[in-house]
């Protein structure tokens, strides 16, 4: 039906779970294929399966697929008209369905629970289930509710999945969702093939070229950007360094993006530059590497990205060069967001544990895993800290200098000044604030422009210092700054490659 020659690990043995009439618990990372693990066991058992899935765009890409494949299936969610809504219960009486997707908040209705208690289902089947995680990001009042069908239901199967693992939501997901005796199943999030490699940008194009020049001449791969503006410019600064490259982002018509899509897939070779648009339900076993000219937003976008590289399992490289501009313009995009202040918090802490991944000296991927509360016992020695090991140095008195520097001036000015105040430089900014008479002017001559943006940069993406969009990039200090400026902790910087950033801009800085 499904057309796979074979199941991927555990799958199996979720599915013969679930045909004994047992529950199932299945953390497993996006791409792992998920959600193979319900529909095989409702096409096999007697009655339809119930799906509950919150996003009803990927509910209805779910159906349209399974369609395609020739199963019966259907979605019922607010985006149907009554009739429509009708006409498919009416299918799901007549017994002409397989798999019935669901939104949480149209299950427990009343109307929903009557059809229930005529037609015994399959299974449930509970999509992305961290959504009963209260102190989660996607956190769904609705999915507390979901409980009860255990309740009304005890002798249908259930199985919840899963991609967010950290140990405290598993635990929550099993207690809330009263799976107390469901199998638990693990899968690990680890891509071993893939090589992760993280540079600071310094020319990003001269890097990629020399990059794709040097390791994929002829590899099919992703570079993603993060506007739109930059995958048009992109894409053809590639074609005319004599690769085959398409765009791809939501601003291209609909046809040339299935017309990308598809050549991406069919011919080899061909480089897709897109933005995050691109990705959902890709599967291209032999795409070698996925490279990143902007940072991702969080780890788990960083993750989900490059796991679209090497589902094949040979050797792949996930690329990436990011500077301290990336983190501006992230932060610039999150406070323009319309998002609640909350939000824009718990978004600042995502993007400064991807920060966090992107400055480690130790092992990439021991630091990646660990994000998702999955231990690995030894460096991997297939990531660029264990290939090339990172120098690192007493940091502690430029630190305390740079902090100095912020607090002496009022928090108020950006990386550029701050550096000119340390190093004692002359020019009209400096004596128009009166910074020239400061006790931190030119106590920094040490160090040269370029090992200063370093500083910065590694004191911000650590949380001693963040960034104000609100003041134009001003850089003020945080709550950890002060055991450092105190003298009782020492800061262990790492030692950024020699590269020609200081003759740059900023702009690559
Ligand atoms: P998830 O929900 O875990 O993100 P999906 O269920 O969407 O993952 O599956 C991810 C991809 O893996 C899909 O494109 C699917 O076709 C593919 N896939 C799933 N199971 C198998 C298998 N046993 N063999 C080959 N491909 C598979
Ligand atoms: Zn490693």
């Amino acid at each position: 039906m499904f057309g796979y020659p074979a199941f991927r690990p555990p799958q199996q043995e979720i599915i013969t779970t679930l045909l004994r009439g047992e529950d199932a618990l299945v953390i497993m990372p996006t791409g792992g294929g998920k959600s193979l693990c319900y529909q095989i066991p409702g096409l096999l058992r007697e009655g339809c399966a119930i799906v509950v899935s919150p996003l009803i765009a990927l509910m209805q890409d779910q159906v349209e697929a399974l369609q395609q494949l020739g199963v019966r299936a259907a979605y019922l969610n607010s985006s149907l008209a009554p009739e429509e809504a009708r006409s498919i219960e009416q299918d799901w009486l007549d017994d002409r369905l397989d798999l019935l997707y669901v939104a949480p908040e149209r299950l427990l209705q009343p109307r929903m629970l009557a059809l229930l208690d005529q037609m015994t289902p399959a299974l449930f089947a509970i999509d992305e289930a961290h959504c009963v995680s209260q102190w989660g990001h996607d956190f769904r009042e609705d999915y507390l509710q979901l409980s009860a069908l255990h309740e009304r239901y005890p002798q249908v199967p259930r199985i919840a999945l899963t991609a967010t693992a950290d140990a405290r939501t598993r635990q929550e997901i099993a207690e809330r969702l009263n799976l107390t005796t469901a199998r638990h199943f693990l899968v690990s999030f680890d891509r071993p093939n893939i090589c992760y490699r993280i540079a600071l940008k310094d020319n990003p194009r001269g890097q990629l070229l020399r990059f794709l020049q040097n390791e994929h001449r002829h590899d099919a791969g992703i570079v993603y950007c993060l506007s739109r503006k930059r995958v048009d410019e992109t894409a053809r600064w590639l074609v005319d360094q004599g690769f085959k490259a398409l765009p791809y982002h939501a601003g291209l018509p609909a046809d040339t993006r299935a017309d990308h899509q598809r050549r991406f897939l069919r011919e080899d070779g061909i480089i897709i530059v897109a933005t995050i648009a691109f990705g959902m339900g890709i599967d291209k076993p032999d795409v070698r590497f996925v490279a990143h000219l902007d940072l991702p937003k969080t780890v788990e976008a960083y993750y989900q990205e490059t796991g679209r590289a090497g589902r094949d399992g040979l050797p792949a490289n996930a690329w990436l060069v990011y500077g301290l501009q990336d983190v501006i313009t992230l932060r610039q995009m999150l406070d323009q967001s319309q998002g609640s202040e909350i939000y824009k918090r718990e978004e600042q802490h995502r993007l400064n544990a991807m920060l966090g991944l992107c400055e480690v000296t130790s092992c990439r991927r021991q630091a990646l895993l660990a994000y998702f509360d999955e231990p690995l016992e030894k460096p991997c020695g297939n990531c660029d800290s264990c290939l090339n090991p990172v120098a690192t140095w007493d940091g502690t008195e430029a630190a305390q200098m740079a902090l100095s520097a912020v607090y002496r001036t009022g928090q108020r000015f950006g990386v550029n000044h701050l550096i000119d105040v340390l190093r004692g430089s002359e020019n009209d900014k400096i004596f128009q604030n009166d910074h020239h008479q400061l006790p931190t002017f030119g106590v920094g001559k040490g160090l040269d422009t370029r090992q200063w943006k370093s500083v910065f940069r590694q004191l911000v993406a650590r949380g001693l210092l963040s960034v104000d969009m609100t003041r134009f990039g001003a850089l003020c200090l945080q709550e950890p700054a002060r055991a450092v400026l105190r003298g009782e902790v020492e800061v262990l910087l790492r030692q950024d490659p020699k590269g020609s950033s200081a003759r740059r801009t900023t702009k690559n800085v």
